[in-house]
């Protein structure tokens, strides 16, 4: 288990805060969405009124009261009655635990809870937040009973198909990457992954968005500067709106890992649109602002991370994880290793590097 850092203040806080929530056996993009909700920086009226996108926190469900995260997590109506039939199927905690303790509060309740409680909360809570948009954005046809169905069958395959992955990062791993071949490199003249530095971590991160489905999935990959394979990592992010938000999602995605890391992160994107976009410290009225300000205070909670743009052909392998996670609607997380459909890229990179 990797210490993140000793520094005080906020930052430490919020690095202890990571590591409660990095340790939930739940697929990163849902992990990610715990992280936004014990932030507060979920999309709930409460923020929009903040960052100048609405006038009115009132809650568009129930039209009871503001809505902050914990409302549209935990009290509005529609969330109580997820929970509710949540509980007939899973042994959650007494009704008592879900108390407002202050704006730490799903840090409270997470602290108090072990496996796998800790983990059915937060897909409680992720699907409780897929409902509120579902009523906000989409049809509102979800019925309740489907959404336990959804989330005991999400549990039920996610745990069996991780029963071994351990959230937990081994940077001093010495193994090579499989099949390694040293033979000369016909492609040499194309731009090509470069290795980074000793001692920094090069993150690769693309994303497959599809135009006519109005979705996408991302795809990360951390390698050292031997090209050994950190951590990999997709998710099917499904509804996406533009392929710019697809990439900035595949950003924070590997900024999410890279804070796992604790090393100077060089993180590369072959979209011009992100690197752009994160350059300047604009706050406009974008509809993607909100990605923006997640991505820059991840930032600050990294030792040294860097963004540049790259050649695609530089980036197949994040590319092909994202294409990977698209085809097979797959969300996970690899330690040391990446789908075996994409090793080949690994080993190409390698032989770059070598070459
Ligand atoms: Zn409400």
């Amino acid at each position: 288990m990797i210490e993140l850092g000793s520094s005080s203040g906020a930052a430490n806080g919020e690095r202890r805060l990571w590591n409660i929530i990095w340790k939930a056996r739940v697929p990163q993009k849902i992990r990610i969405f715990a992280w936004r909700a014990a932030t507060q920086s979920l999309a709930v009226q409460v923020n929009r009124v903040k960052h100048h996108q609405t006038t009115i926190g009132l809650c568009s469900i129930c039209g009871v009261e503001d809505e902050s995260v914990f409302h549209a997590l935990v009290s509005c109506p529609k969330a109580r009655a997820l929970r509710l039939a949540v509980r007939e199927v899973w042994n959650l905690l007494d009704e008592v635990v879900f108390n407002f303790t202050g704006p730490n509060w799903l840090l409270v309740l997470l602290d108090q809870v072990r496996p796998p409680v800790h983990e059915q909360i937060i897909f409680m809570f992720w699907r409780a937040w897929h409902l509120r948009n579902d009523l906000i954005f989409g049809k509102g046809k979800e019925k309740m009973s489907d959404s336990v169905r959804f989330i005991q069958n999400y549990w039920t395959s996610f745990s069996s198909c991780h029963p071994n992955v351990k959230m937990e990062i081994s940077i001093k791993g010495k193994e090579r990457v499989d099949g390694l071949n040293f033979t000369n490199d016909m492609r040499k003249n194309l731009v090509t992954w470069q290795a980074p530095a000793t001692e920094i971590i090069k993150t690769n991160v693309d994303a497959s968005y599809v135009e006519a489905l109005r979705a996408a999935s991302v795809g990360v990959v951390a390698r050292n500067h031997t090209g050994e394979v950190i951590i990999s990592s997709w998710d099917y992010i499904g509804v996406c709106n533009s392929a710019e938000e697809a990439e900035l999602r595949a950003t924070l995605a590997g900024l999410y890992i890279g804070i796992t890391l604790h090393k100077a992160i060089i993180l590369e994107t072959d979209c011009s649109f992100v690197a752009s976009f994160l350059r300047n410290d604009l706050l406009d009225r974008s509809p993607l602002v909100d990605l923006k300000i997640e991505a820059l205070n991840l930032a600050k909670m990294m030792i040294n991370c860097k963004i540049s743009k790259i050649n695609r052909t530089a980036n197949r392998v994040a590319h092909e994880i994202a294409k990977f996670s698209f085809d097979n609607r797959s969300d996970g997380v690899l330690l040391n290793s990446v789908p075996p459909c994409v090793a080949d890229f690994v080993t190409d990179d390698c032989m770059n590097i070598l070459s």
